[in-house]
């Protein structure tokens, strides 16, 4: 298992969160399938704030789990 340390794993989803409203994208309004359930479940814009969310609770677990062996 990779063992990645608390403070070095929060460092890299805060720059993971601080980058993600620069990307834009085509699917919307003129260019179609705006409203699409696929366009939502598919485009990586839409699906990485919940995996992104999924995983911040994996390091949070991870967090609570390194102090907790430290102390
Ligand atoms: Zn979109």
């Amino acid at each position: 298992m990779i063992r990645l340390h608390g403070p070095r794993l929060l460092a890299l989803f805060a720059v993971v969160f601080a980058s993600l409203p620069a990307f834009a994208h085509p699917g919307h309004g003129k260019d179609g399938g705006s409203n699409e359930l696929v366009h939502y479940a598919t485009e990586p814009v839409h699906v990485a704030p919940f995996a992104f969310a999924a995983l911040a609770g994996v390091a949070a677990a991870a967090l609570v789990a390194w102090f907790r062996r430290k102390a």
